[in-house]
């Protein structure tokens, strides 16, 4: 058998035993470039891929090696330098705006609430979350019957609503549409209560959640206190529970640490499992960020990669923010990212996340520095001045705030995001060069941060 189609069976094999977030970060892009009879050497692209796959698939590797030649003994790995550096240019030039928004427009699914955007297989597993991966899996599997119900808890921007939004869109294929699946947050689940009751319509209640077979309820904590709202789930709960439905919750806190919450729903809580997902550790990082690299088109060296591991350690959803602007950078300068430039963009992230800046904040001062009502900057009229001012928004509300291209297009005025795109595309170029423009954004800035 020659190297390159044993190889390809071996990976065939570990694409079957591994998740494939793991598969396509870690196994995919290996080579076999050594055979003997009794060891094989594999390449990996980097000594990050080379220390995983060794410390964490040799076993696998090995096993699956010796169904296909029985006399090796030994998986040697070696990193196979310059691979990833070398390509690096070449695939910057494949990072089109196409590919970033592929990312961003999925659609909700009005039916389901769930966004396809979500979904186990672009989950990367490590220790911090492998116990609710496993019973996200299990439950899955065996929906209503497992663990029931399964609460999952853990702190902001680790992965939650991506776990159980992933659980429905899987559940919904599996089950080719016939399990009806319905994901709300608890403030949505509270705001259907509050009109079933002003409009005096309880039965609303029942009709719209107690038919279905799978319900998910995102951060849940917040309903604690809201007594009829505590009610109603209650009895919802209830309903489901009898007829052997799923029911998915997650919090930032377990049922204990929950506020005013009635102790007839705690103990409810506690009856399923209770699952953490805690900080993730280093390795967990890295995989996420080449995943989210490898996800966007983009390639990213192992210094940065490193660098992003080790400063942004509390919340996935820095991680992207981060990686969101160095794809960004990327596509707008056709070129790789330096070093330096991706310290400067944590840092700057970090000083955002203090700040604690919203969108209106941004249209507000951009309005008021140039003197505009901001139904103007939202509004149609193609005024000179208005432009500018419009795309100065959009770039600013992309760049401090890393929203998405539709998101941003929606918010001033209902645009189409291609707009968005453009306006981004020419302000980053323009500021390389036009002074006044750079005038204008630092004391914009400034209006904004002293908002914050
Ligand atoms: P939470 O609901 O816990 O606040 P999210 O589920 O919204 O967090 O996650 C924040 C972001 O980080 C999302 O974009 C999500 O896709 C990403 N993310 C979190 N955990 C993982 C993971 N284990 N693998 C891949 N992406 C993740
Ligand atoms: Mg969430």
């Amino acid at each position: 058998m020659i190297n390159e189609e044993l190889w390809q069976s071996v990976l065939s094999e570990m694409e079957l035993q591994v998740s494939r977030a793991n598969f396509l970060t870690w196994l995919k892009n290996s080579r076999l470039v050594e055979n003997s009879d009794e060891y094989i050497t594999i390449a990996l692209p980097n000594h990050f891929a080379k220390e995983w796959v060794e410390t964490k698939y040799d076993k696998l590797i090995l096993g699956s090696v010796r169904n296909f030649i029985t006399s090796v003994k030994k998986v040697e790995y070696v990193v196979e330098g310059g691979l990833v550096k070398a390509s690096i240019t070449h695939k910057v030039r494949q990072v089109l705006n196409d590919k970033q928004l592929a990312i961003e427009e999925f659609k909700v699914d009005p039916e389901t609430n769930l966004n396809p955007r979500y979904n186990l297989n672009s989950f990367v597993v490590g220790s911090s979350n492998e116990l609710a991966y496993s019973a996200a899996t299990a439950v899955v599997q065996s929906i209503g019957s497992k663990y029931n119900p399964l609460f999952i808890y853990g702190g902001v921007g680790l992965g939650k609503t991506h776990l159980i939004q992933g659980m429905g869109n899987e559940i919904k294929n599996l089950h080719k549409n016939k399990v009806k699946v319905k994901y709300v947050t608890s403030e949505k689940f509270t705001n259907d209560v509050v009109t079933a009751i002003r409009n005096r319509r309880g039965d609303d209640i029942k009709n719209t959640y107690r038919n279905i077979d799978v319900l998910i309820i995102d951060d849940i904590q917040f309903i604690g206190g809201k007594e009829k709202t505590e009610e109603e789930f209650f009895h919802t709960f209830n309903a489901l529970h009898e007829n052997n439905k799923q029911i998915i919750i997650s919090s930032d806190r377990p049922p204990k640490a929950i506020p005013i919450l009635e102790e007839r729903l705690r103990s409810r809580f506690e009856a399923g499992l209770i699952a953490d997902i805690s900080l993730p550790d280093y390795e967990t990082r890295v995989a996420i960020i080449k995943n989210k690299t490898q996800e966007r088109g983009a390639a990213l060296d192992n210094e940065s990669i490193d660098l992003i591991a080790k400063r942004v350690q509390k919340n996935i959803r820095e991680i992207e923010g981060v990686l969101n602007k160095i794809v960004f950078y990327q596509t707008s300068y056709q070129k790789p990212i330096s070093i330096g430039q991706v310290e400067k963009i944590i840092s700057e992230l970090a000083e955002r996340s203090r700040a604690n800046i919203n969108p209106n904040q941004v249209i507000k001062a951009v309005a008021s520095f140039f003197e505009i009502a901001a139904n103007d900057l939202t509004g149609k009229s193609r005024n000179k001045e208005f432009i500018e001012a419009r795309q100065i928004t959009m770039y600013l509300l992309r760049d401090m705030l890393d929203m998405s291209y539709p998101y941003i297009a929606n918010k001033i005025g209902k645009r189409d995001h291609t707009t968005v795109i453009y306006a981004c595309k020419k302000l980053s170029k323009d500021l390389d060069k036009n002074q006044p423009l750079i005038d204008k954004f630092t004391a914009i800035r400034e209006m904004i941060n002293k908002m914050g």
